[in-house]
């Protein structure tokens, strides 16, 4: 049964340290009863509070990392069923599959398609997070080489063993132990032998079966073998598979506390046909996977996955937003022209964006409106005259340029006048309403 906030707190240190990132034990306390943070976040906690507390205080889904170092891609945690409820907590990684048939060089180009991935969308680095690696040859020895090869291509990715062959799945778990691989999976047929690799290596075990009740089984065996670190493939492959079972495993894990089914998930989304396999892996990124495994790494596809699943795992009720300053773009001079606009996120990169393709190097003055655009701050009252003025004045900028001329964007051309009463010495011009029409109207100044 879950333990209130005050029955959690009763069994802390009580030394109000702040090591967990807290003011207090009970701030702690009431976080940790939320399922908000994890137990392990007080260092001093008692193994008498750890015995009492552990499974109490357990996430109702498990968390764990995929892969290991910096680039380790965690997983579960999560506590809610909707979004907007609260957040998502865990980014679903994305991975592909390849298998130890191709050539040495089919490998390396794979692995090393992987790890060029990485594009940068709004701010944040995005990318295939993991590589499964399919032991379709049969050959235990031929599987290794594979393995081993494509874990040192692509030394950032996760390492996923697609392996239901015990013998082989061992000798490529010790290949590449340093990497925590995932090993894909036990079975009702193999799972003492697959549980035995994972528990010895301490790596991650995926649980696979058809249908949920037999997983549950599957997964409960698993646990009294002693592995604690388990990911569930329930068998679904369609759309309509994906979005029932992964429901009934998230509202099973949150609602009824149903421990068998309280770890993250992975689907298997892998078609011949690309847009019908991007669709069905946009379909398990909303509805609760944790790693979706594709068949090939493509940009376009790339580009819809990664957008998918930062909208989903952005933070509804935290604006995302860049940091108030000047910035400079294209290494401007005094006589560059120089533009504001707000701190949204998507406003500041499309804008900044745009200046950048205009090639003229100008300054962007981005003002702290909470996080909101350009409209909705003026709406707001935080992108007014006077606040523009007084970020103006107090940023400095007017002593780096010779011409005092800030560009105002078109959309709130109404406070031109009102800006020029209030900033004294410079002269508003009104910029271009959309941020497409930037390069140009910058290459017109500059004729
Ligand atoms: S680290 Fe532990 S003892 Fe320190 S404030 Fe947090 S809960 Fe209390």
């Amino acid at each position: 049964m879950a333990l209130t906030g005050i029955q959690i707190f009763k069994l802390l240190p009580k030394t109000n340290c702040k090591k967990c990132g807290f003011p207090t034990c009970l701030a702690f306390a009431m976080k940790l009863a939320q399922g908000g943070v994890e137990l392990s976040a007080c260092p001093d906690v008692s193994e008498e509070a750890k015995n009492t507390l552990g499974e109490a205080s357990a996430p109702p889904i498990r968390s764990f990392s995929l892969g290991s170092g910096d680039m380790a891609v965690k997983m579960g945690g999560e506590n809610v069923m909707f979004r907007h409820d609260k957040k998502f907590i865990n980014p679903c990684a994305l991975a592909i599959n390849i298998t130890d048939t191709l050539s040495n060089d089919e490998l390396a180009a794979k692995a090393e398609e992987v790890a060029a991935s990485e594009m940068e969308r709004v701010g944040q680095k995005l990318r295939i997070d993991a590589i499964s690696i399919e032991c379709a040859s049969g050959d235990a020895a031929k599987y290794e080489a594979a393995v081993k090869l494509v874990a040192d291509k692509a030394p950032d990715a996760a390492i996923i063993l697609n392996c239901k062959d015990a013998g082989a799945a061992e000798a490529a778990v010790k290949a590449i132990a340093d990497r925590k691989p995932l090993i894909y999976c036990a079975t009702d047929e193999n799972a003492e032998a697959m549980a035995n690799i994972a528990k010895t290596n301490s790596v991650p075990l995926v649980a696979c079966a058809d249908g949920l009740e037999a997983l549950s089984a599957l997964t409960e065996k698993i646990k009294d073998l002693g592995v604690e670190d388990i990911v569930l493939d329930s068998g679904a492959k369609t759309a309509k598979e994906i979005i029932e079972n992964n429901t009934q495993i998230r509202r099973s894990a949150l609602k009824k506390s149903f421990k068998p089914l309280g770890y993250p998930i992975i689907n298997f989304v892998t078609r011949d046909d690309a847009m019908l396999e991007t669709s069905i892996a946009s379909v398990a990124i909303a509805k609760y996977a944790s790693i979706v495994v594709l068949s090939s790494v493509e940009k376009w596809k790339n580009l819809a996955l990664y957008t998918v699943r930062q909208n989903i795992y952005t933070d509804p009720q935290v604006p995302m937003q860049v940091e108030q300053k000047i910035y400079e773009i294209s290494e401007p001079t005094a006589d560059s022209p120089l533009m504001i606009t707000t701190n949204f996120s998507l406003t500041y990169f499309i804008v900044s964006g745009e200046v950048e393709n205009s090639k003229v190097p100008s300054r962007l003055a981005v003002m702290d409106c909470e996080g909101l655009s350009v409209l909705t701050a003026w709406a707001a009252g935080k992108f007014t005259a006077a606040k523009i003025a007084q970020f103006i004045t107090e940023s400095g900028v007017g002593d780096q340029v010779n011409n005092k001329e800030l560009i105002l964007p078109g959309q709130v051309a109404i406070l031109s006048g009102a800006l020029e009463d209030k900033l004294e010495g410079w002269k508003i011009t009104v910029g271009p309403r959309e941020a497409n029409a930037i390069p140009t109207y910058l290459k017109s100044k500059e004729a």
